[in-house]
């Protein structure tokens, strides 16, 4: 269940309302990296964990719930830097509190006129946040990635941390309010933090490469087909082992010839690697029977009554019954 609790997460403070840095916040608010994204997503992911995988579930469940905490203080953030949108800009009064807080009526007509930038804040929401990224396109359920495995989704879920802190160091660069930049530098630290989490929860699945459980061909496991010819470099992306699967690279450096000489790959050999087919067949039947006992053991009920929680008074009396 959800239960909210009226205080903001972090104490988010504006010094004067800021309509154009409102509109590049909403970014955040209703965009593809921004909080609504990740909290969703993380909440999306934890029902296939809940059961097989309870120390992820909590984890997933936390890490949602204070990105949920964050829209919350972006929100307020928009809010506050929209103050007067709805209420004293349409009151010609002289004495409000706006033309105080914005210091004379040049600066309020030029927040108007700032405000004609996004439209929206006048006509539509009426001074509120929408659910939109900065150029007004809806916040969209395709932003939300999940594929029923955590090895798979942990790696997701660092990518969206990677962007939504990108997104935030840009927007610290377009605003002057130090208490907004407050703000903004916690809500970018969080995301280095969760970062960090969802990376020592993956390394506590082993094994966790390749994602998912088809452990891949190891024909093509460590072939570097020099696809661009001109000036070419040497890397550990190329030379060398392989990070994961501890492979040694191998370079085709002629991707046309090779294509035709083996019958368009159909005829690659195995090179540079301890991996064949059959111990790949053998990885990929024991690694899915061992993932499918941890689900089945978790999933499957004893008396035929599924139950997603356990409530108090079930805990007391399930000895007796
Ligand atoms: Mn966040
Ligand atoms: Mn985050």
């Amino acid at each position: 269940m959800f239960h909210h609790v009226k205080e903001l997460q972090f104490n988010a403070r504006v010094s004067k309302p800021d309509i154009r840095f409102a509109k590049l916040l909403l970014e955040q608010f209703g965009g593809p990296n921004g909080e609504l994204k990740a909290a969703m997503q993380y909440f999306v992911q934890a029902f296939g964990c809940r059961k097989a995988y309870p120390d992820k579930y909590d984890m997933l469940m936390d890490i949602a719930t204070e990105e949920f905490s964050h829209l919350e203080i972006v929100g307020a953030t928009i809010q506050m830097l929209l103050t007067g949108v709805n209420g004293e800009l349409k009151n010609a009064a002289d004495e409000s509190d706006l033309n105080k807080m914005l210091d004379g009526k040049a600066a309020k007509e030029n927040y108007i006129h700032e405000a004609m930038i996004n439209p929206h804040f006048f006509i539509v929401s009426g001074g509120t946040p929408t659910l939109t990224d900065s150029v007004g396109n809806p916040w969209s359920a395709s932003y939300i990635m999940g594929m029923g495995d955590l090895t798979a989704d942990l790696r997701l879920n660092i990518g969206a941390e990677t962007s939504a802190k990108m997104v935030y160091e840009n927007l610290m660069k377009f605003t002057d309010d130090v208490y907004v930049k407050e703000t903004l530098r916690y809500l970018m630290t969080r995301e280095v933090a969760h970062f960090q989490m969802f990376q020592a929860a993956l390394d506590t699945i082993q094994p966790n490469f390749p994602p998912g459980i088809l452990q891949s061909d190891p024909r093509f496991s460590n072939k570097y087909f020099n696809m661009s010819k001109g000036e070419d470099f040497k890397g550990p992306w190329n030379d060398g082992k392989s990070p994961e699967l501890q492979e040694e690279w191998q370079v085709i450096d002629d991707p046309l010839e090779h294509v035709r000489e083996t019958n368009g790959l159909l005829k690659e050999k195995v090179a540079g690697t301890e991996r064949t087919d059959k111990s790949v067949q053998k990885e990929n039947k024991a690694l899915s029977a061992e993932r499918k006992s941890q689900v089945d053991q978790a999933t499957l009920p004893e008396n035929g009554i599924m139950s997603w929680s356990v409530y108090e008074d079930q805990q007391l009396t399930n000895g007796k019954k």
